[in-house]
């Protein structure tokens, strides 16, 4: 026989299950969910249903969207010869709030990492390149300063440059090892600024 009862266990495990969520948390967490009111509990049930059933992956970039090809790829004011290559779809948001890059961008969804048993055919590479053979001039490689990111950049740069195009990666703004989702708006857009060519 456990401490709780059995729903109420099952709610802590699938809880703890989430990035960050220790025991403890997830503990913390279940019964504040059970105090909620009814309504409230309601509405973040449907907020989870509803962002899994209406969320995709966009068909060009990669990003989560509602309507796809996303509101990115579909802005006809932004920069079609820029590509910006990033690892989550969260890094898109870190970028999108510097409001400095006009640019597209392409999410890899991982980076390659040999220990974890990750090749290049396990991420969104082979979609970079059919995207760049339409006339992009730029690609900004925008992984994390770590060394599977980095390792990741020097990947993609030694199949993009001989294709003509400028590839660049942003600056060391953010630490080495740092998380582009955690950098502050004006470190990101001070690391993109002074992004050199690889
Ligand atoms: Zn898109």
């Amino acid at each position: 026989m456990g401490y709780y009862a059995e729903p109420i266990a099952r709610l802590i495990e699938e809880l703890s299950r989430l990035p960050g969520i220790g025991p403890k948390t997830a503990q913390r967490l279940a019964f504040y969910i059970l105090k909620m009111p009814a309504d409230r509990a309601a509405r973040l049930v449907q907020a989870i249903a509803g962002a899994r059933e209406s969320i995709v992956y966009c068909s060009v970039c990669g990003n989560f969207t509602d309507v796809d090809p996303c509101s990115i790829c579909n802005a006809p004011h932004r920069d079609r010869n820029t590509i910006m290559v990033v690892e989550d779809p969260k890094d898109v948001v870190a970028i999108e709030k510097t409001r400095d890059y006009k640019g597209l961008y392409h999410v890899l969804h991982g980076v390659i990492s040999p220990l974890e048993g990750i090749g290049p055919d396990d991420i969104r590479i082979k979609e970079l390149l059919a995207r760049v053979a339409s006339g992009v001039k730029e690609v900004i490689i925008a992984t994390n300063p770590d060394v599977e990111g980095e390792a990741t950049a020097l990947y993609i740069a030694r199949l993009l440059k001989p294709l003509g195009l400028k590839v660049t990666r942003i600056a060391h703004g953010i630490p080495m090892g740092g998380d582009l989702d955690y950098a502050d708006e004006i470190t990101l857009a001070k690391a993109l600024e002074g992004r050199r060519e690889l």
